[in-house]
């Protein structure tokens, strides 16, 4: 039986997933057992759950967790709570977190779980009540050397803290390796916030640098999405000497053609409705479309899949794109971007970051040992950069693309060590 993807009305992240991963499998010579037991889920839980509203109803909810594959150790991603989730997406989040944590040689599989809400429309108390239930519900998928979530878009360090405090209470002792980035002050990492946004920006320093580009007074960046990935890009770039001359999010694009002061961007939201850009006034107002297509150097899709597609790929100015955003990018828009010569660092690269701060945290918890955020940004950026050769290495002996690359690299590690285990019984 195959694994049958959904059909909706909008493009499909699993049937994308999928695509990737027959194109980078192709290279590889493992055997086609193994090669079809990748494109698999492993398990995949639905939970429909009852949560009090604050006027006193009571809603049912729907969640998942996805555990795409465990052949390297505990299944690892993180936890989404948005209106549009649905299994499928699910299902492409996880298998990207396998290749992801192979690619960057970290000792865990893939998985991720998600929540149909819209949490900008929910207090802060019915959220509680929510990630308490939900956790309860997928305790039979998650454990501290089993599966291991963290955030993702619309959850966050309280969201994890309410997860670790509910597992806690229900083993009666605490158990902070449960999730990855908590708070700091229950067991969290220096650097994991802004770890995504910071791994950003080390791929793409490195991407110019090897290209022979690196004045980064001179490179222009436009960045989607203004969430902790894109802000934290921001931030980091604009710190760097980089111009950031657009930012975006739901409410529109943010453009000044001689660079955005990232730090005044950053103040304004942190005050503002929702944290959004909305009524950002030093800046002009673009759409969404126009930042894709802006006259830029690096264009950062750091907000949602599906973003560079058929449509508007051949309007993409920038010579680099670097993938914040999980999926941004479909297979037809690959094609015409690799045809224009314009270089992508993958989502598996480029936005492995997060997680791999997440392992140092989860590393640390167990360890009851803590760094400091400087050891955290070395090894960081020591994983990222050596991860960032063995792409190259892959890219230049199959002379394919670097997302063909990325998985390519991460397949082989996930398909070799499957072979060596054995197929039980
Ligand atoms: N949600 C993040 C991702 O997509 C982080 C996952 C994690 O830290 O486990 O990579």
């Amino acid at each position: 039986m195959a694994v049958q993807a959904q059909a909706t009305e909008h493009i499909n992240a699993y049937t994308i997933a999928l695509q990737q991963y027959d194109r980078a499998v192709a290279y590889l010579d493992l055997p086609a057992g193994i090669k079809n037991f990748l494109r698999y889920p492993k398990r995949e839980l639905t939970v429909n759950f009852p949560v009090r509203m604050d006027n006193g109803d009571i809603n049912i909810f729907t969640g998942y967790r996805v555990h795409h594959n465990t052949v390297l150790g505990p299944s690892k991603g993180g936890i989404r709570y948005a209106p549009q989730v649905d299994l499928d997406e699910v299902r492409a989040l996880a298998m990207w977190m396998t290749w992801k944590c192979a690619l960057v040689n970290l000792p865990y599989g893939g998985a991720k779980g998600g929540v149909i809400c819209d949490p900008l429309d929910m207090s802060q108390s019915e959220l509680e009540r929510l990630t308490r239930r939900y956790a309860t519900e997928i305790s039979l998928f998650i454990s501290p050397h089993g599966d291991i979530p963290a955030p993702d878009m619309g959850t966050n360090a309280q969201t994890m803290a309410w997860i670790m405090d509910t597992y806690s209470m229900t083993v009666g002792y605490s158990v902070p390796a449960i999730v990855t980035g908590k708070p700091l002050n229950v067991g969290g990492s220096q650097g994991r916030t802004e770890a995504t946004g910071r791994g950003v920006v080390i791929c793409m320093d490195e991407a110019l640098r090897r290209s022979g580009r690196s004045r980064t007074s001179e490179i222009r960046m436009a960045i989607q999405g203004f969430g902790n990935v894109g802000m934290y890009a921001a931030k980091h770039a604009y710190d760097l000497g980089y111009k950031v001359i657009a930012v975006s999010d739901v409410t529109g694009g943010y453009l000044n053609e001689h660079g955005l002061d990232v730090d005044d961007v950053m103040a304004y939201t942190a005050t503002s409705h929702h944290h959004q850009l909305a009524g950002y006034k030093n800046a002009q107002r673009i759409s969404n479309a126009e930042l894709l297509a802006l006259d830029c150097d690096v264009l950062a899709p750091c907000a949602l899949e599906n973003q560079i597609t058929i449509e508007n790929a051949a309007d993409v100015k920038a010579f680099l794109i670097v993938e914040g955003a999980n999926g941004p990018t479909t297979p037809e828009a690959d094609d015409i971007l690799t045809a224009k010569g314009i270089e992508v660092v993958p989502d598996v690269l480029a936005n492995a970051g997060g997680v791999t701060v997440s392992y140092f945290e989860w590393v640390q918890g167990l360890q009851s040992f803590f760094w400091d955020v400087e050891e955290v940004n070395r090894q960081l950026r020591r994983v990222l950069i050596r991860a960032y050769d063995d792409v190259i290495r892959t890219r230049d002996q199959f002379e394919v693309d670097m997302r063909t690359a990325a998985q390519i690299t991460a397949i082989k590690r996930v398909g070799d060590a499957t072979f060596t285990r054995g197929i039980y019984p």
